[in-house]
């Protein structure tokens, strides 16, 4: 049975379905390829139902008991690569090489990651304490799975954005239902095959196919909420989320800037430019959006993107290697890059290159390249999401950093320079989450490293240590092993021990260490 037909099938055994459906487009030939239910809040409840049973036996299972599936689940992922391009490439219309690097490589990356790092992430924690109230306590800290995890994602990576946050989730001992944008369900259905091949005991992980009212309800029924989208949507989901005080991760947009030194490596400078503001077709929350270069080497940088961005080829994406930029996903995102450019034209901007969405069949946009940008305009301050590289000439660093950090978002950040510390010393001046220093986006890679974004971008992290222990409640545990029959502050009171904890409070709390003595 395909994964699409299981689903339907999950659907009727849940007891709802009015027969709701919604359709999938390729956006890259604007082809209809699938109708799937649209779950209504009883299906989804039912599905939180089933996860809730499931759990019970997966949260008990070892570390290796898990990882053994996730090491499967790798194998099969790379076995059925051709397959997982392909449907991912047909729902969002990207290249073969945007999904394979990212949905493919990336998660499969993650499979291993968070099988062989989540004993040691989650092992319990010994705890020292300075309270002399607690000493020879056994303290323990303890990771427990919060039980029902549901993952919201967003369209542009649909298994790197959604699955991918679901493999911590699962190797902490939750169930998770996945609940893809509707504009891109069938990577997660086919990844929910691959789980199932590689052992997942069903139930373990559900997809819940739907739009929004979808998600809204797998926020009422979760015990804990992992989003990545919208800036606008991550708020909604919050404040969701508050009426049942359920936890909420939030990975929401940017705007991320970077910064081109005087005495950077152009080439290199404008390569990265290039790449990372238009891989995907611009579609990735940590694309740089917006430049800022030091006048004495601007015109040289910009004449190197342009150059480079008249190059790029776009179309329907083929085999390996056949374009570099595809097709723009969401269709509303195409009103939102002609606006963005619209207006900063009307106030001064010249688009170098591109600028237009070219004509059918498929939704495509051209590689797009402005100067003569500033803070006025929406393409600086508001995600565009799209082949958009808007370049802006700076005085110096000062200006640049007070030009990257003006902004409600600070997801991810880049600085070029000839110098690297000099690089690093402006780096430590951005408020993004993360900054990187001759490179873009490569901190992503480091798994090890956390990810999350600052102001507007976002709560929590993904990656590191805090990307698998926010799926856990933390458990602290204290230990009484050997004691009196009576603590020092036991019923009854007495002068003379009232007396002790006094003076005791004195001798510990009544003087300034000398090293801050004379500090002011
Ligand atoms: P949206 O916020 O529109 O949607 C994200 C998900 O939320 C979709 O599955 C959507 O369902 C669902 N949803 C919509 N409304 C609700 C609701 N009220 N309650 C619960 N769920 C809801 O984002 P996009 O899909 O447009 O993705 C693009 C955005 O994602 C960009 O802003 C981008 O920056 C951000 N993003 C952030 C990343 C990060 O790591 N920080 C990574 C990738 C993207 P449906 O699609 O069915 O409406």
């Amino acid at each position: 049975m395909s994964t699409v037909e299981q689903q339907s099938a999950d659907i009727s055994r849940n007891g709802g379905g009015d027969g709701r459906t919604f359709a999938v487009d390729n956006p890259a030939t604007g082809e209809t390829i699938a109708h799937l239910p649209d779950m209504d809040a009883e299906q989804v409840h039912a599905l939180v139902a089933r996860a809730r049973a499931a759990q019970k036996a997966w949260g008990e299972a070892s570390f290796d008991d898990r990882a053994a599936v996730m090491y499967r689940a790798r194998k099969w992922m790379t076995d059925n690569r051709e397959r997982i391009a392909k449907t991912v490439m047909d729902e969002t219309g990207k290249t073969r090489e945007d999904a394979f690097i990212a949905d493919v490589f990336t998660t499969a990356d993650a499979l291993g990651f968070w099988a062989k790092k989540a004993p040691s992430y989650l092992a319990d924690e010994r705890v020292r304490t300075h309270a002399v109230l607690a000493f020879g306590r056994k303290l323990i800290l303890r990771y427990r799975p919060y039980g029902v995890v549901g993952v919201i994602g967003p369209w542009n990576y649909p298994i790197a954005n959604c699955f991918g946050d679901a493999v911590p989730a699962l190797m902490a001992g939750n169930a998770v239902i996945l609940k893809p944008s509707e504009v891109t369900p069938l990577s997660s259905l086919l990844v929910l095959e691959g789980m199932r091949a590689a052992g997942l005991p069903d139930d373990v992980m559900q997809v819940a196919t739907g739009t929004g009212e979808t998600g809204a309800a797998l926020v009422d029924g979760a015990d804990m909420i992992m989003f990545t989208g919208s800036t606008r949507t991550g708020k909604k989901i919050m404040a969701r989320a508050a009426e049942t005080l359920t936890p909420v991760s939030l990975e929401l947009g940017g705007k991320d800037p970077m910064i081109v030194l005087r005495d950077a490596d152009l080439e290199r400078a404008a390569n990265t430019a290039v790449y990372w503001g238009m891989a995907n077709g611009g579609q990735i929350c940590m694309s740089v959006e917006r430049i800022y270069v030091e006048e004495p080497v601007y015109d040289e940088f910009v004449q190197k993107v342009v150059d480079k961005t008249r190059q790029l080829r776009q179309g329907k994406p083929g085999g390996a290697a056949s374009v570099e930029l595809g097709a723009v996903t969401f269709a509303p995102q195409v009103e939102i890059i002609e606006r963005h450019i619209r207006d900063a034209v009307d106030k001064g901007a010249d688009v170098l290159t591109g600028g237009k969405a070219s004509n059918g069949p498929g939704r495509f946009f051209e590689p797009t390249v402005l100067t003569n940008v500033d803070h006025s305009m929406e393409i600086m301050t508001e995600e565009t999401f799209g082949p958009t590289l808007p370049i802006m000439k700076v005085r110096d660093a000062d200006e640049a950093v007070q030009l990257a950090n003006d902004t409600r978002y600070g997801l991810n950040s880049s600085v070029f320079a000839g110098d690297p510390d000099e690089g690093e010393r402006v780096a430590r001046r951005l408020t993004a989450g993360s900054a990187c220093v001759n490179d873009a986006v490569i901190n992503y890679a480091a798994t090890e490293l956390p990810f999350g974004g600052s102001g507007e971008s976002g709560i929590g992290v993904r990656h590191g240590p805090g990307g698998i222990q926010k799926y856990c409640q933390v458990q602290a545990l204290a230990v009484t092993r050997f004691a009196t029959k009576r603590e020092l502050y036991h019923f009854p009171y007495t002068k003379t021990r009232s007396g002790l904890l006094e003076r005791m409070s004195v001798l510990l709390y009544g003087r300034v260490p000398r090293k801050y003595r004379n500090r002011r």
